[in-house]
Parts: structure tokens; sequence; C-alpha cells
């Protein structure tokens, strides 16, 4: 019983291996341990560190200037259904008026 990780669905820790899956004695979850390759599971947070999710709402906390552009996006402005993507801007949306942009999420807040 050395450093199994708890089960991530009823978080006990009585799960055990079989063979290559882990298994939860409590609720029968069973899963695959994943070692180090990560990529898939990028974690995005918001300014206040809490993760952001395709489909979620948001503000921008500052005013940013739209690239190649005179236009700014005010503080204050609520994005509707964000979708996360890979790269230095992590937010890819519609913002009404400005039409399809990306954010990058330390700039913003869930709503
Ligand atoms: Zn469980």
């Amino acid at each position: 019983m050395a450093d199994l990780p708890n089960c991530p669905e009823c978080h006990s820790q009585y799960t055990y291996e079989d063979g290559s899956l882990l298994v939860c004695p409590e609720c029968a979850h069973e899963w695959t341990l994943e070692t180090g390759n990560n990529e898939d599971e990028k974690i995005i947070k918001d300014a206040n560190g809490n993760v952001l999710n395709d489909g979620d709402s948001v503000t921008v906390i500052k005013d940013l200037k739209v690239k190649g552009s005179s236009l700014v996006v005010k503080i204050g402005t609520k994005v509707k259904n964000i979708r996360l993507v890979d790269g230095d801007h992590d937010i890819d949306c519609k913002i009404d008026g400005f039409g399809p942009m990306k954010l990058k999420s330390e700039f913003v807040k869930k709503v």
C-alpha cells in the first residue's frame, strides 16, 4: 500500500492495483494511472485561481488593447461561452462588438 492515489470518484484511500488498473473497493470505480504526461489535462485558471472550463462566462479585469486596432476591450466586459485553447492566449471567444478574440486567462475572472 505504498503511494497509490485516492479514488477520484469517492476519495477512498483503500484503492488497490489490479494489473494496470487501479480499483476502488468502496465505489467500484476503475481507472488507469497515467504517469508523467499530463499535457492533455492542462488546467487553465482565471485571475483568482478558479479553474476555467469550456462554455464558462468570464469578465475582463483590465482594459485590453486589441492587437492591430485602436479598439480596447474595457474592464468589466462580459464574455460568454469561452473555449480553452493552447498557447499564450489561452481563451478563444467572441465578444459583442469585437468579434472573435483571444484572451489571456490571467486577465479574466469567472462569473
Ligand atoms: Zn471510490
